[in-house]
């Protein structure tokens, strides 16, 4: 019997996830559906609750649900817990028919496979910069330690948002070397002579969704330094703009991160991991003539 998946989220029509899945299905050769669903906000948690009982497999979770697709799970991934978000769910059956609901976050683990293999981005050692600190930033902070940069820098419009987070994830590292994570206001990235220089710097705030720019010296950049947006298409612009006039040479977009995230999922769902270039480059093109 075919296999039946989905992404959900409230708006749901803009998802290019059904696109990304179908392809990779197209690709391996398994037997499976992948469908938008429009979540309900007033009653999400029963609402996929039924969908597991009538027969879905798998699930991906888009805003703004990623929270509350937490408390939905039975167990969750350690990256999950990290994250405080779900994107991932899946249903499992055991012999005497009891089910049992997982979740993970693959947001984080799309981002630094982006990252490493095909942006050849500095990790290991690297002084990094994220800008932005609400629920993406939360769900690439673990994945990005276990590359053991140098240090990790957060610099939020509300500092207090990004101050949390950084003492959150500084208390969690168990290895015997903590790696430094901070928390600052954008305009502490401004203040001083020299203010510091990043090698790589993330852009993980919703600000050019509105179009806006974030006002940033282009002194926390490097001859060197690598930009990414985790936004794509017309909401990564204003920030690429500003890589461009910092002199960055090398600035990727979240399309990458999009379908990495998703083959990610389709590997936990499916045991196969599918090859992502392909589509990632049909993406562009149809962004490009969007
Ligand atoms: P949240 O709503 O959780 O957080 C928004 C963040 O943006 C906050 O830090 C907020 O600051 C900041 N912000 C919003 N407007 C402005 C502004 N005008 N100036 C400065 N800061 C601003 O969003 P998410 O963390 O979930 O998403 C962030 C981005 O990441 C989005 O563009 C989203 O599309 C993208 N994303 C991409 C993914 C991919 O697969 N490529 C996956 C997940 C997210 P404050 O705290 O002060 O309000």
């Amino acid at each position: 019997m075919t296999d039946v998946y989905a992404v959900t989220g409230n708006p749901i029509q803009h998802s290019r996830s059904p696109e990304i899945h179908r392809a990779f299905a197209a690709q391996s050769g398994e037997d499976l559906t992948y469908e938008a669903r429009l979540g309900d906000p007033k009653h999400f948690e029963s609402q996929v609750r039924e969908w597991f009982r009538a027969g879905l497999r798998g699930l991906n979770v888009t805003l703004p649900f990623k929270e509350r697709a937490l408390g939905i799970a039975d167990r969750l991934t350690e990256r999950a817990q990290s994250a405080g978000a779900v994107n991932t769910l899946w249903i499992e059956t055991n012999d005497q028919g009891g089910t049992t609901i997982h979740g993970d976050n693959t947001d984080g683990a799309g981002l630094v496979r982006d990252l490493r293999e095909r942006q050849g981005a500095p990790l290991r050692d690297a002084r990094i910069l994220i800008i932005g600190a609400g629920g993406a930033t939360r769900g690439i902070l673990g994945p990005l330690l276990a590359q053991v940069p140098r240090s990790i820098m957060i610099a939020n419009r509300s500092p207090e948002k990004a101050l949390a987070l950084a003492a959150a994830f500084r208390s969690a590292q168990a290895g015997p070397v903590a790696i430094p994570v901070d928390g600052c206001s954008l305009s502490a990235l401004q203040n001083g002579g020299a203010p510091p220089s990043f090698d790589l710097i993330i852009q993980a705030t919703s600000a050019g969704m509105a179009g806006h720019r974030l006002d940033l010296d282009t002194r926390i950049a490097h001859r060197g330094s690598v930009a990414c947006d985790l936004a794509y298409g017309p909401a990564a612009e204003p920030f690429r703009k500003w890589a461009q006039q910092a002199g960055i040479d090398h600035f990727s977009d979240g399309l990458g991160m999009l379908v990495e995230q998703a083959a990610e999922a389709f590997q936990i769902w499916r045991g196969v991991r599918p090859a992502t270039q392909e589509i990632l480059e049909r993406l562009r093109a149809s962004l490009s003539v969007a």
